[in-house]
């Protein structure tokens, strides 16, 4: 089946998710989003159709990412079946504006808090044991927030508080407040996670 990509590449596990930060990772990155948000850091770029029978992989582990991946559900469903094949795992991120709940494999599930409407109304009370929810705080403000969506999801699903990284960053002070807040606020299961490709500035 045709899928629209705009990359495919090897590196690692940048983030938290099921199979474990650090780890080293197929990446397929789909084209086009239904969303706009200001730190976006997809590259537009040019994108371009792939049989997902041809696509191969090289790491046990394959995330699936975008973009919106779920904008292409049914190519993504047929990826699912081709990696498996292959015998490799799956996980697949998403903006969480579309239903992902019959995905047979774990999704990590950005909450996005700059489209409050689309996610307190969405999907995300769906959220599954095997998925992860991340959340990206981009300033203090945000933090008391942080917290009711930690209380209100922390048995159902893995939490992970994702201070925003700008390339270039040289003051993890940021960083540092988010850590105490949630410290302070008995927020001990929120998963801390560092985008480790964007500190060491590879894909
Ligand atoms: S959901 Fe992701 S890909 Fe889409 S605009 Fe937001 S950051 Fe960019």
């Amino acid at each position: 089946m045709q899928i629209r990509l705009l990359d495919q590449f090897e590196s690692f596990s940048g983030e938290s998710n099921f199979f474990q930060q650090g780890r080293k990772c197929s990446f397929v990155r789909l084209h086009n989003c239904n969303l706009n948000c200001a730190f976006c850091d997809t590259p537009e770029g040019e994108y371009y159709f792939a049989n997902t029978e041809d696509l191969v992989f090289n790491s046990d582990v394959v995330c699936i990412t975008g973009g919106e991946p779920l904008l292409q559900e049914e190519a993504v469903l047929d990826l699912l079946k081709q990696i498996r094949k292959q015998k490799k795992q799956a996980y697949i991120e998403t903006n969480g504006s579309i239903d992902w709940t019959d995905m047979p494999c774990p999704c990590v599930v950005d909450y996005k808090l700059e489209f409050p409407d689309l996610m307190v109304n969405g999907f995300i009370k769906k959220i599954r044991a095997i998925d992860f929810m991340k959340v990206v705080v981009s300033d203090l403000s945000q933090l008391n927030f942080l917290k009711t969506l930690w209380k209100d999801f922390k048995e159902k699903t893995p939490f992970l508080s994702s201070p925003c990284f700008c390339i270039g960053m040289t003051d993890f002070s940021f960083y540092k407040d988010i850590n105490s807040f949630c410290e302070a606020e008995g927020m001990h299961n929120v998963i801390y996670n560092f985008q480790l490709h964007k500190l060491l500035n590879v894909k």
